[in-house]
């Protein structure tokens, strides 16, 4: 296993929060980070030592960029695979175009599982109206219509009850190519993040549970409040998800737990993974010695990986648009972890920072 050692420059494609708390986890054991992203004013390039603003299509720009960094890594899932592509062999990607080539769509990933033993919500896919309408004569609803590609935080979906008009939903999903899932009553959502070096050392930190509102992460609770069988088979899946996969890095993999178990026994679905840092896993910040952000530094660089115990429970909440505004108020709180961004336009739905809250174990 190649050892990337302190000192040396990480290139993180993508200027987000995420590529922002990875920057500044590496900074902590000793890396430079070079970000590559199209905007020239962006959350990671606030706290990097350097940046390229440029275009993923832009062959020049990412020539020169892989001949200033030792190794890469991504914040932002949709970065084109022929960018990825592009860098591999140049420089070492990770985790690898061929994951992310998975992770960006929906029919991939769960085939992907489901050839691996791990369950997902039944669903077909979808290439033009005329094949929704037929669809609908015999897949059970209600079902959900999602684009095959490039959707997060519910955009691109669509909710189909018997009443639903075929062709109103496929243009609301607004893809070229879709999914349709059986919608899944469950109980909760969880998600687990795994760290894995490229030697299949492994460690992932605790089980987590997610709250959505209008389909955006709103608050994350660790260890999720379930019981000890579902965070198990949950912990399980993802490690095992992470290995079939070869994932050099960090993979988040995102759960349905069912209110009783299937007709397979099964007690959670898998309904997505995201082979980098993920907002589910930011109480780890606070929460545990090593961060997630840490933990990628770690695996990607072949060093040994941290704990991922936690020191304290830990209730995230995401600052959503205004939300960031209450600063001052939730500062007041003296056992608040506020985590700001940086973004300069408030935006509603956009993520502008997020607070976590310790609890003694
Ligand atoms: P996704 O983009 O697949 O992560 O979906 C965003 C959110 O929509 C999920 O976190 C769930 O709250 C909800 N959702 C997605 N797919 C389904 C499904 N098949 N059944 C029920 N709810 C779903």
């Amino acid at each position: 296993m190649k050892i990337v050692p302190p000192g040396s420059t990480i290139g993180i494609l993508g200027g987000g929060q995420l590529g922002r708390m990875t920057a500044l986890a590496a900074a902590n054991l000793g890396y430079r980070c070079h970000i590559f992203c199209p905007e020239s004013e962006a959350p990671a390039l606030q706290v990097s030592d350097a940046y390229t603003t440029g275009s993923f299509t832009d062959e020049a720009a990412l020539e020169k960029f892989a001949s200033c960094v030792d190794i890469v890594t991504l914040e932002w899932e949709n970065v084109p695979i022929s960018t990825l592509e592009f860098l591999d062999g140049k420089v070492p990607v990770c985790p690898s175009p061929n994951i992310q080539k998975i992770a960006q769509d929906r029919i991939l990933e769960k085939s992907f599982a489901r050839q691996h033993g791990i369950g997902t919500a039944d669903f077909m896919a979808i290439g033009s109206i005329d094949e929704l309408k037929i669809a609908l004569k015999k897949f059970p609803l209600p079902a959900v219509l999602k684009s095959t590609r490039m959707g997060y935080d519910g955009k691109g979906q669509v909710k189909i009850n018997a009443d639903t008009d075929a062709a109103s939903a496929w243009q609301e999903m607004g893809g070229n190519a879709g999914i349709l899932e059986a919608f899944v009553d469950f109980d909760c959502e969880l998600s687990v993040i795994v760290a894995r070096r490229a030697d299949g050392l492994m460690v992932h930190y605790p089980v987590t549970q997610n709250i959505h509102q209008n389909h955006i992460l709103a608050r994350s609770e660790a260890p999720a409040p379930v019981s000890a069988d579902v965070a198990d088979e949950a912990a399980r899946l993802a490690c095992h998800m992470a290995k079939e996969l070869g994932v050099v890095g960090l993979l988040a993999v995102e759960f349905f737990a069912l209110k009783t178990p299937n007709a397979s026994g099964q007690l959670v679905l898998m309904n997505e993974i995201a082979p980098r840092p993920h907002n589910s896993g930011h109480w780890t910040i606070d929460a545990c010695s090593c961060s997630q952000f840490e933990q990628l530094i770690r695996a990607i660089c072949g060093l040994p990986l941290g704990l991922c115990e936690q020191h304290s429970k830990a209730i995230m909440h995401n600052l959503i648009g205004d939300d960031v505004l209450r600063w001052a108020e939730l500062l007041k709180d003296p056992s608040a972890c506020l985590h700001i961004y940086g973004k300069t336009d408030i935006r509603a739905g956009r993520k502008m920072g997020h607070v976590t809250f310790l609890h003694d174990k």
